[in-house]
């Protein structure tokens, strides 16, 4: 199986081409047609197996072939991470496979300033990467809403619940709407994922390597 055979967007497969990748590794192969499909998917993977682009190319192509809303730019994609670095190498990434498509992205994590998060926010995004608290700190002082949200990511969610995140994630989870896709993924599946993960997603397919 090839990336040319999963049938991504032009612009997605002409930046697989610029990073010279040609095959889906094993997580990819089996995310990204579920993904495509509009299916719920818990992924067990652990860094390295090339989980964010499993879900970041699904996710930038439905967000790219599908129309936007006229409205406001509220965000479209949310990705809830555990902490600011895996937030960053995200962020990274999107951009990389997203170069050739005019969505924006913008990053939130907590230990910076609020202000250029804010501004960032209010300039209108589509997809945004975060950390829990820092998100739920600007959803507190509205500048920006989850109303919007088609697609949403629970990353590292074993690491978010060790990190005491389980209330935060809760509150977030409360303000998504019932219509999205969403994804879980983790690199062990304690009884306490498997509980968090039946409370939202909808008939997920589970796929591990
Ligand atoms: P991740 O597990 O998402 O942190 O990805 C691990 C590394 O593999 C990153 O440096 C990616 O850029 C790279 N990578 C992801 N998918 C592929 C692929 N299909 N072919 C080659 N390298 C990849």
């Amino acid at each position: 199986i090839t990336f040319a055979s999963l049938q991504l967007a032009a612009p997605l497969q002409r930046a697989l081409a610029d990073k010279a990748y040609t095959h889906p590794s094993p997580i990819q192969a089996q995310a990204i047609p579920l993904l495509l499909d509009g299916r719920d998917v818990i992924g067990i993977a652990q860094t390295g197996t090339g989980k964010t682009a499993a879900f970041a190319l699904p996710m930038l192509h439905r967000l790219s072939t599908q129309p936007k809303p006229i409205v406001a730019r509220q965000p479209r994609a949310l990705i809830l991470t555990p902490t600011r670095e895996l937030a960053a190498q995200i962020a990274e990434n999107i951009a990389l496979y997203g170069r050739y498509l005019q969505l924006r992205h913008t990053v939130i994590f907590g230990g910076v300033g609020e202000q250029p998060q804010i501004r960032q926010l209010a300039a209108g995004v589509d997809i945004v990467v975060a950390t829990p608290g820092r998100l739920l700190d600007l959803m507190e002082q509205r500048c920006l809403a989850l109303d919007r949200v088609e697609f949403f990511v629970l990353d590292e969610a074993d690491r978010m619940l060790d990190m005491g995140f389980a209330p935060s994630v809760k509150r977030v989870l409360a303000k998504l709407p019932a219509r999205r896709q969403s994804l879980l993924f983790s690199a062990t599946m304690p009884e306490t994922i498997r509980s968090l993960a039946s409370a939202f997603l909808r008939d997920p397919v589970r796929v591990e390597v």
